[in-house]
């Protein structure tokens, strides 16, 4: 039943419905699809699926959270996890919000932050969506999941399927840093190694899984990953103590993150606990030149990715050259006021550098990105020195030192 839709923003649609089964529609005709069976993109439309939830001003205070665990699953009322025996957790999330002065003083920045989401289990932020989207393959009694990944998300994968107890297998991208298939190989995946980038690991992935025999846990071809990444806004809100950045620098692949933070931001108002006219930050995408097809899709380019070839890049978690939810993505960068940037190689391995000898963090490349594209916005006029940047670090550098190996820039 649905009780009331919340228009303001086009893209979510957030329709608020009767159940907290977070009842799922389509991103693009807002369709209803049953949130007790396997899901994976929309009947209708292709699309991908959206949780939806029954929540409005009052039914949760913000001061209830003052007992609740340091962890994701802090927000379960906006969470699609019925019971919380399903709940499959490493501690994932309230990542820390770290102000970076030095960095600010030597480019005269007034506040500049970064939320490091290396410090998550298996040292990203994949390791949101994944604990959620095992926890809801338990729940709907799934027994073994499949992925195509480019790195970060197949050990999440692996780790919260060993956590769970179910069978996982992992489709990689045969160049991809050892660290990434080790841990996979530790945690008992089953490792396939495939020629290419992600989009040739989900073609492999779909000629395994044929017969539908495992979950297929693919970027945004089911809903629950995004339920998982959309924490990172709850908490930027709340960590800020409700006063949002004015920019939020984002390292964007499959573009779950860009999308799960607007998505939160919304359910936030929905919730009351952001209020009505609170101005929402610009949204930014960071891309590698290597592979950009949101920024060249954006700038008018092309008319979108489906066709777009990329090459690998050191940040491995960037190198998505057709991704599903990319209508999702360009329309946060518009709703928002946000843009799309892609930076070198160089530069991304100059923006490690960077954070690591003046602040102290070992962020993955696609963190070094992020801080690149930062640096370049100013000079262009586009960010402002007094404007709160929060740089989104996604992972930690510590998988990727193959790629990271005698290039510091000194
Ligand atoms: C997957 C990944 C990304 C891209 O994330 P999306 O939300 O899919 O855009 C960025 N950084 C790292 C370290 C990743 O593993
Ligand atoms: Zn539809």
């Amino acid at each position: 039943m649905v009780t009331g839709t919340f228009r303001e923003n086009t893209t979510m649609n957030i329709a608020i419905t009767s159940s907290r089964l977070g009842d799922l529609h389509c991103s693009q005709c807002g369709s209803i699809h049953d949130a007790l069976v396997r899901q994976t993109i929309s009947t209708c439309c292709h699309a991908p699926l959206l949780c939806q939830y029954v929540i409005g001003p009052g039914s949760v205070q913000k001061s209830d959270l003052l007992l609740r665990p340091k962890s994701l699953w802090r927000y379960e009322e906006l969470l699609p996890v019925i019971l919380p025996e399903n709940q499959v957790s490493l501690g994932e999330g309230f990542t820390p919000i770290l102000a970076l002065n030095r960095l600010a003083s030597r480019y005269d920045l007034r506040h500049l932050s970064l939320k490091d989401e290396g410090l998550n289990p298996t040292g990203s932020f994949k390791a949101r969506g994944l604990s959620l989207a095992v926890s809801k393959a338990k729940e709907n009694g799934e027994k073994a999941c499949i992925i195509p990944t480019a790195g970060n998300a197949g050990v999440a994968m692996a780790a919260y399927c060993a956590r769970a107890g179910l069978e996982a297998v992992v489709v990689m991208p045969r160049h991809t840093p050892d660290a990434f298939k080790e841990e996979c190989i530790g945690y008992n995946a089953t490792l396939v190694e495939v020629d290419g980038l992600i989009n040739n690991c989900a073609a492999k992935v779909q000629e395994i899984n044929q017969n539908g025999a495992y979950f297929d846990v693919s970027t945004l071809k089911e809903p629950y990953r995004l339920e998982g990444k959309k924490t990172m806004g709850f908490e930027i809100a709340e960590q800020l103590n409700w006063q949002l950045p004015d920019v939020i620098m984002y390292p964007t692949g499959g573009g779950t993150g860009l999308i799960g933070i607007w998505k939160a931001f919304h359910e936030l108002k929905m919730l009351g606990w952001l209020s009505k006219n609170q101005k929402l930050p610009r949204m930014v995408a960071v891309q590698a030149e290597n592979c950009s097809p949101v920024v060249d899709t954006y700038w008018g380019k092309q008319a979108n990715s489906r066709q777009y070839v990329g090459k690998p890049t050191l940040a491995n978690g960037l190198a998505v050259p057709r991704p599903i939810g990319e209508p999702l993505m360009l329309n946060v960068l518009r709703e928002s006021g946000g843009t799309a940037i892609a930076v070198s190689e160089d530069d991304m391995l100059e923006g490690v550098s960077e954070l690591c000898r003046h602040e102290g963090i070992f962020v993955a490349p696609e963190g070094g990105a992020i801080w690149a594209a930062t640096k370049k916005l100013l000079h262009q006029g586009w960010l402002q020195p007094e404007e709160h940047i929060l740089l989104l670090n996604t992972g930690s550098g510590q998988k990727y030192l193959d790629n990271i190996k005698g290039k510091w820039v000194r």
